[in-house]
């Protein structure tokens, strides 16, 4: 696929974000609409398993959940697409990896051993990520895997939090949050294993200095 210097935006020194929302599968005929609210929280995820590396990893997770998510008691199974607004994947994702090199040549700004992070959706969808308002209200962040957090993921939430932060203007700390940080406020249905035990100390602790 080819990155156009237009769909990367650098987030922190040496970290950019590669807008892919594009080339996200969809599905036949559902449709994400439009949000009605404005953006005010970012909510973390997990993807629920490792799947495969870079761009494919966002890839294949949008296509499962195209495919296979249920929706109600509808009997067509199927989201209207990606639910996540951002996708950071476990194994390091460089610039150089999915990017020309005229890319490099038409913007000198941009650094080939930038690190990777995507976006999967624009702002303006309500994506189905956490559910009800959040949805709404939130963009959503997914770390790729099971649970456990690679030293890559926690060092790009790092960065995403205060870009997004900055972006839409979100009051810290409780601008941030986690699909199972959900339930103390939200509607009823809880995910408690979303994003796990290790994330969520981690944006606990994030949330507690911030
Ligand atoms: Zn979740």
């Amino acid at each position: 696929m080819i990155i156009t210097p237009d769909k990367i935006e650098r987030v922190a020194g040496g970290i950019v974000v590669v807008d892919i929302s594009g080339q996200m599968p969809k599905h036949k005929f559902r449709r994400y609409l439009r949000r009605q609210k404005k953006i005010s929280k970012l909510y973390f995820h997990k993807s629920g398993r490792l799947g495969a590396p870079g761009l494919q990893g966002a890839i294949n997770s949008a296509r499962y959940c195209v495919n296979h998510r249920k929706v109600g008691n509808s009997p067509i199974p199927g989201w209207a697409g990606m639910p996540y607004t951002f996708w950071i994947n476990f194994h390091p994702v460089y610039l150089e990896q999915i990017a020309e090199i005229d890319v490099f040549d038409s913007n000198w700004e941009l650094d080939p051993e930038a690190w990777v992070f995507f976006r999967c959706q624009p702002d303006h969808l309500r994506t189905w990520h956490t559910g009800g308002l959040a949805n709404q209200i939130g963009v959503s962040a997914c770390f790729q895997g099971t649970g456990e957090i690679s030293d890559f993921q926690f060092e790009v939430a790092e960065a995403l939090i205060p870009w997004a932060k900055e972006r839409y203007k979100l009051q810290l700390p409780f601008g941030l949050s986690w699909h199972s940080d959900r339930s103390k406020w939200g509607p009823p249905k809880v995910k408690p294993v979303c994003p796990g035990p290790e994330a969520v100390k981690w944006l606990e602790d994030y949330r507690a200095n911030c």
